[in-house]
């Protein structure tokens, strides 16, 4: 059985791409020290495939960003205003992903957006009404000849037409259907151009057929490939999907003449069932993602091999492959020197994917797989004990009571009862939670973890930073301050690490988007909490003022969207675990005399399924019960806080409103404040604090800016719920233009105090 692998992480082992390129943004290097980087890079990726064995390796996965964007690039698909910086290529490419500063110009970045549901972010391509669509480039080709130039055939990857339509912004009045002709005629001269270069096998990636399509859509997608895939001769189209299954045009796909059809068999709830009942032609391939791209535990063979045997039986051509790209999944375990053997063997990153792919392709073609040993000792990790239960654990969860989910008395009467206790004014002022993590914050954690200071010292600094900020805030002129979050450098892992369960990687760093890497912790086991974890800062924070200082706290779900999560049990029962331990956390701070307590849920909104039906019951009808849980237990005057990032919870307004949280914070002052209708109109009522003010960058908003977007607040959200606030943690702000914002926000707040006085 062939092996395929959709597409290889690009960054380096060691995030050497990363490091280049940031040498290069500070001209550190020049553009040919970059380019060999990236080819060495490129050549070390495809080595590694070939060696494993892989049969169909991707080329033009590589990307010095985004693959999105090269993809827009290959188009032609720039703005007018990128180009007329005039710079060479790679800088144009550059200024669209990052922005440009300089003596050619300056612009802003592309936006950026979540890629389906996973934490890697593309960057948004914009179509103007007179952009040209036409092939440009030659990326694809020249890698393609540099693969061939190392012995390696490979299949060049692409974005495809459908889902490049679906991804682009459109900022004039023109809308996708007036690209569609030149989009076609795009892919067909690029077909053609890899007919001419015998290329064997192209790879379109279309993940976007896997969410909800109508007919329309449906007919969108037949009209480009109806018309792209009769140019391809010799030349072989891989229709590749993931990330779900593709259920509302299966049909259609398996009649069109594409040579091979890759669906995801992992996240595709439906895909065995679409073949069982439609079939799959016996004349095409069928790359079946079998092997998880997204996660990092073993492949179970036993199944694989079984699902491998059932489609042969049917007569199809099976190639096994990843569910999706490896982008997703750290490089390799071999870095991890610090994870015993008994947690690594029940792993697998990138390269160790490569190995499963080869050894179950070699599996399949057994006749009597079973007696194997490396079947065995695949099969022997699954039937095992793992080590990974709680007792405690399992039994608290399974005491929780419909009532646990349920805090009384309701939202109305506790906003009463709250206003009563905490006395603050009208249109609270607060902040998100982090203050500036200044070079010395930094250098204290580091100094810390690296043991070359007591934790006495560590803890002393702290303190003394908390301290500070508790009277800048009160000089400042807050009125519900926060302790700083000294003390964390990435929330997850923040919480993760007091928390039993969860386990650390040193050098198992995923893409997020551009330079930018994230090492997500691993759920091993039942989660639980150790121990007290942010008590003690808080209690100390709240001794050094009479004004109210609020708990900060990270919530269930997020924690978990932003980790590896088990396969071995439910997202649902892990997130309940997890809940439980920030349940204990917020106990544990109410009975230490904090009054409000914020639980961020940042991550909430991005791991909505890819398909509206699916919201509900795959994911909303858990999380948000499971955020109830945190907070269920607390009286009635303790107020509760929650903050999300981006206010794109539109269409799920009763969603949110039922965590039942007292009051929530978010990002609204980038987004045009369209959010604040749909709250009105969903009679929204849990209190609101709309960013004011955009801490993404270092502009200092003025009082009357903040004053005005105060005032178009008030006429869309009640007067007694309003909360004045930045849209987001200013951890990654400067001390002065921090201290200049807030005082502005707090003077807006008190103008608009006696505006609205006088009015009455
Ligand atoms: N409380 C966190 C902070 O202020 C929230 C971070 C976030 O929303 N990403 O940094
Ligand atoms: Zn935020």
């Amino acid at each position: 059985m062939k092996t395929s692998v959709i597409g290889f992480p690009r960054i380096g082992t060691l995030r050497e791409l990363k490091f280049a390129s940031e040498k290069y943004f500070k001209k550190e290097i020049n553009s040919e020290e970059l380019l060999q980087t990236a080819e060495t890079l490129r050549k070390t990726h495809w080595n590694t495939q070939k060696n494993a064995g892989v049969d169909f390796i991707s080329s033009n996965d590589f990307s010095f960003y985004d693959m999105v964007l090269d993809t827009a690039t290959m188009l032609g698909i720039i703005p007018k205003r990128y180009r007329e910086l005039h710079l060479p290529q790679l800088d144009t490419y550059f200024a669209m992903a990052r922005g440009y500063q300089g003596e050619s110009g300056d612009v802003r970045a592309l936006a950026m957006k979540k890629w389906f549901n996973t934490n890697y972010h593309y960057i948004v391509p914009e179509i103007e009404d007179d952009t040209v669509i036409d092939l440009s480039g030659n990326k694809l080709w020249e890698e393609y000849e540099e693969a061939k130039a190392l012995g390696i055939e490979t299949k060049p990857v692409v974005v495809g037409a459908y889902t490049m339509l679906r991804l682009c912004r459109y900022t004039g009045t023109k809308k996708a259907a007036d690209y569609v002709d030149a989009i076609v005629e795009a892919y067909q001269k690029l077909i053609k151009k890899c007919e001419e270069s015998h290329i064997a096998w192209l790879q379109f990636d279309e993940p976007s057929i896997v969410q909800d399509m109508d007919k329309d859509d449906i007919k969108l997608f037949r009209k480009i490939y109806d018309a792209v895939l009769p140019c391809a001769k010799s030349c072989k189209v891989l229709l590749q999907t993931y990330f779900g299954d593709v259920r509302d045009i299966y049909q259609e796909v398996i009649r069109m003449p594409f040579a091979g059809i890759g669906l995801d068999f992992i996240e595709g709830k439906e895909t065995c069932h679409l073949i069982e009942t439609y079939g799959f032609p016996q004349d095409k391939l069928l790359f079946a993602g079998l092997v998880n791209g997204k996660n990092i535990w073993k492949n179970h063979y036993e199944k694989t091999l079984n699902m491998v045997n059932t489609l042969r039986n049917k007569g199809i051509q099976v190639v096994l492959s990843t569910s999706c790209s490896l982008l997703h999944v750290p490089y390799t375990l071999k870095n991890e020197t610090r994870l015993s053997q008994e947690y690594v063997s029940y792993f697998a990153f990138a390269e160790e994917k490569l190995v499963e792919l080869r050894e179950l392709s070699v599996l399949a073609e057994k006749e009597n797989f079973t007696s194997d040993s490396v079947f065995l000792s695949n099969y022997n990790l699954f039937t095992g004990d793992r080590n990974c239960t709680n007792e405690e654990v399992e039994k608290r969860l399974s005491l929780i009571t419909d009532d646990d989910y349920i805090r009384l008395p309701k939202r109305s009467e506790r906003q009463k009862l709250q206003k009563n206790v905490l006395n603050l004014p009208e249109f609270p002022t607060t902040t998100i939670g982090s203050f500036p993590q200044t070079k010395d914050v930094k250098a204290n954690r580091s100094a810390f973890r690296k043991d070359e200071i007591t934790e006495q010292e560590y803890v002393e600094f702290n303190k003394k930073k908390i301290a500070d900020c508790v009277a800048w805030q009160e000089e400042i002129g807050l009125d519900v301050l926060v302790h700083g979050e000294y003390e964390r450098n990435d929330m997850v892992e923040y919480f993760g690490e007091a928390l039993g369960g969860f386990l650390f990687t040193e050098k198992a760093w995923v893409q997020s988007y551009g330079t930018r890497c994230v090492k997500p912790p691993i759920i091993w086991g039942d989660v639980y909490r150790k121990m007290p974890i942010t008590v003690e800062w808080s209690v100390y924070a709240q001794s050094l003022t009479k004004k109210v200082m609020k708990g900060m706290l990270t919530g269930p779900v997020t924690i978990l969207n932003w980790s590896f999560p088990r396969e071995d049990i439910s997202i649902r029962e892990s997130i309940s675990q997890i809940a439980l331990a920030i349940r204990d956390e917020v106990l544990d701070l109410e009975t230490n005399g904090i009054q409000i307590i914020q639980i961020d849920e940042a991550a909430l909104r991005e791991k909505l399924p890819l398909r509206k039906s699916d919201w509900y019951t795959e994911y909303l009808d858990f999380a948000i019960p499971a955020f109830r849980l945190t907070h269920s237990g607390v009286k009635p005057e303790t107020q509760i806080h929650t903050h999300m990032c981006y206010s794109e919870f539109t269409d799920i307004i009763p969603a949110i409103d039922d965590m039942d949280a007292d009051v929530i914070t978010f990002e609204a002052s980038r987004s045009d404040l369209q959010i604040l209708d749909s709250l009105k109109d969903n009679h929204f009522e849990t209190e609101v604090g709309p960013g004011v003010y955009d801490i993404h960058s270092p502009r200092v908003p003025s009082v009357e800016e903040i004053e005005k977007a105060l005032e178009i607040m008030l006429t869309k959200v009640d007067r007694e719920k309003l909360w004045i606030n930045p849209d987001c943690g200013l951890k990654t702000r400067g001390v002065p233009e921090t201290d200049a914002s807030l005082g502005n926000m707090v003077e807006a707040a008190r103008k608009i105090r006696s505006k609205m006085a006088s009015e009455n």
